[in-house]
């Protein structure tokens, strides 16, 4: 049976901790400042990014990219498993649904449509660790529970 797949990908890992829009400034985010310093053998050297870091960094604004810059998606406890063709046999389920009687607002931007986006190499590649690790996790818990673990 096809299933439609979720309108949204759990994306929670930020890269930044908190950001004025006014200064266009962001302070990066522990478990990223972490993950930048864990690659550094030198303990001063790692101790040093961990606290350069707590200073604020550059950043643009971009699409959002939890909700495609819509601001928000249909509640994930109602698609976040997909939709089976049972779910949307049901006619005023199906109005509802894709009239957007689900739809929440977005986490990740709080339904501003754009997420600040650094340049900055280290922090992005800190953050494609995480998301890989956050996935690869996820990707064995799913293959656990088809062996039945
Ligand atoms: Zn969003």
């Amino acid at each position: 049976m096809p299933l439609y797949l979720p309108s949204t990908r759990d994306v929670d890992q930020k890269w930044y901790d908190k950001f004025d829009k006014s200064r266009m400034i962001a302070e990066v985010a522990r478990p990223v400042r972490e993950r930048i310093a864990e690659d550094i053998e030198d303990e001063d050297e790692a101790q040093k990014v961990l606290n350069d870091y707590l200073k604020p960094v550059r950043f643009t604004f971009g699409v959002c990219p939890r909700c495609n810059g819509r601001g928000g998606y249909v509640d994930p406890q109602i698609d976040g498993n997909g939709l089976s063709n049972e779910d949307l046999a049901d006619a005023d389920f199906r109005s509802d649904y894709f009239a957007g009687a689900y739809d929440v607002i977005c986490d990740t931007c709080e339904g501003a449509n754009v997420v600040p986006v650094t340049d900055d190499e280290s922090v992005k590649n800190a953050l494609n660790d995480l998301l890989q690790e956050a996935e690869d996790f996820e990707a064995e818990r799913a293959a656990e529970r088809r062996m039945g673990c």
